[in-house]
């Protein structure tokens, strides 16, 4: 019996599944990551950690299937995205703490930027903000006494979490990335899927230190039989968003998908030609099941489970994620409250990188049930403000929002958003989307399945939430978001 491994490397966790031939999960471990706050607005991991609990993960999952590693067909990557890791060739040991997607430290070089926008958004479809890995990796260069020079020589390497498992892999054999990945470092042409040359003169990043761009699905290298214990290929890689969209089974265009974990991330496949957002979202590649070069528009929200992890964290008022459930369901509304999670700035598509999160409206009578709910809800008033933009760059309307990612288990917040949206939400069965994803696209680069066809045959639904809210209650709701947001903003 030959198994397909996935590894899902997440901002809060590491995971990996075991899929068989009906791409059915079999088995699936996580560890966890941990996060660091040094400063206002930064965050950073410990990228030997993030490798540590991968491997763990990969260990337990193996060990819980009862598989060995000879009967591992092919192996896929996926990865929190843009998350910035320099190491020393030599050593392989980072030379600095990688800086994660959320880090807003960037924020000032980005500003300078700003008078070449235009160029940077016309080249990589990206708007010029700190959350790209660019201007993270010029930190890091700037920031480590010698690491400037070094990085010219060759001697040290950028990837981002799938370059850096890859690495590691494979033994410090294979330097490689993906276009999905790629696409998220502002220093990737989007329509050509290479290096741009004028990107890495505008962020000042030596090229001899980025990797080979490979195909997403295609055998790209072997594991190290000393890490793995055998030699197995490692054939699918994308970027987490892009691996989700995948995993939906939205191969071609028109289809989409909304993804609720750390951030919020909504895709929508445009097929083969270079989208052009006039909206302010996104223009990105998408996995392509073949060589030829596929894109996707997205909007990208940088807080959304992440703020329920707060109430949990720093609040401290919910023990677990799952009981906000019933927490908000007690009250039938926040009466007038909004929290506005712009904790690390806001994302598409307002892109303004100096926000702060804030929670508006309360009076006497709000309590932890009124705060617990409206986090929630700001998880689905912000995928709005995505798909109301993703409509009037596209002219369409959703037909469906297919959703995944940790929150989508919430059925308050799904009932939520398909009410604050007018659109019916589908769950699938399986809403492990991004590891699912990522193990479609190994085994379809490695025959152990046929075709897109097939794989997309694989997506079942489990639960629709269809809309059932009255409009003027909607409006209403709808009117106080976008004014809580006004109140958040830096400018305007
Ligand atoms: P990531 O891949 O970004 O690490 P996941 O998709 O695993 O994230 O989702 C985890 C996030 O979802 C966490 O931020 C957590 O707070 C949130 N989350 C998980 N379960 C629930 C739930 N039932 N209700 C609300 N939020 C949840």
């Amino acid at each position: 019996m030959a198994y397909i491994l996935s590894l899902d490397e997440g901002t809060t966790s590491a995971r990996a599944a075991l899929y068989d031939r009906e791409a059915r999960r079999v088995a699936m471990r996580a560890a966890a990551t941990v996060s660091h706050f040094p400063q206002p607005g930064w965050v950073e991991q410990d990228a030997l950690q993030i490798w540590n609990a991968q491997l763990s993960a990969m260990k337990e999952t193996l060990a819980a299937g009862g598989v060995t590693p000879g009967e591992v067909a092919a192996i896929g990557i996926t990865n929190q995205r843009e998350t910035t890791v320099v190491w020393d060739r030599a050593t392989g040991v980072p030379v600095a703490p990688a800086i994660v997607w959320q880090c807003r430290r960037t924020a000032p070089r980005c500003r300078e930027l700003a008078d070449q926008a235009a160029l940077i958004t016309e080249r990589t479809g990206l708007v010029v903000d700190a959350y790209f890995s660019g201007t993270k990796i010029a930190w890091i260069l700037d920031n480590v006494a010698g690491a400037r020079s070094k990085a010219a020589n060759g001697d040290l390497l950028f990837g981002n979490i799938d370059t850096w498992l890859i690495w590691q892999l494979t033994g410090g054999k294979v330097h490689a990335t993906d276009p999905t990945n790629a696409s998220r470092t502002m220093l990737m042409n989007l329509a050509t899927g290479e290096w741009d040359s004028d990107m890495l003169r505008i962020l000042n990043v030596p090229r001899a230190m980025l990797p080979r761009v490979a195909a997403s699905s295609g055998i790209l290298g072997v594991t190290d039989a000393a890490v793995f214990g055998t030699e197995t290929p490692i054939a699918g890689i994308a970027g987490d968003q892009q691996a989700a969209l995948a995993g939906q089974a939205c191969f071609t265009k028109g289809l989409s998908k909304n993804t609720y974990g750390t951030g919020c991330f909504a895709l929508l496949h445009t097929g083969g030609g270079v989208p052009v957002s006039k909206n302010k979202l996104l223009g990105t590649r998408a996995a392509s099941a073949d060589a030829s070069a596929q894109f996707a528009v997205e909007g990208s929200i940088f807080v959304a489970g992440a703020a329920v992890q707060w109430l949990r964290d720093k609040l401290g008022i919910v023990t677990s994620a799952p009981e906000t459930e019933a927490i908000a369901e007690s009250i039938p509304s926040t009466g007038g409250v909004y929290m506005v999670p712009a904790f690390v700035g806001l994302g598409s598509p307002h892109w303004d990188a100096d926000a702060r999160a804030q929670i508006s409206g309360m009076t006497l009578g709000t309590g932890r049930a009124e705060i617990v709910r409206a986090t929630l809800e700001s998880m689905a008033y912000q995928t709005r403000e995505l798909i109301e933009a993703m409509e009037a760059d596209s002219g369409a309307s959703l037909r469906e929002l297919r959703v995944d990612g940790g929150a989508a288990s919430n059925n308050f917040l799904m009932q939520f958003q398909a009410d604050v949206l007018d659109t019916p939400v589908v769950r699938p069965a399986d809403t492990e989307t991004t590891a699912l994803g990522a193990a479609l696209l190994a085994g379809l680069a490695t025959g152990y399945w046929g075709s897109v066809e097939e794989v997309q045959s694989f997506w079942r639904a489990d639960r629709r939430f269809e809309p059932a809210m009255a409009a003027s209650e909607r409006d209403g709701l709808w009117a106080g978001w976008k004014d809580a947001v006004r109140r958040v903003r830096s400018t305007c």
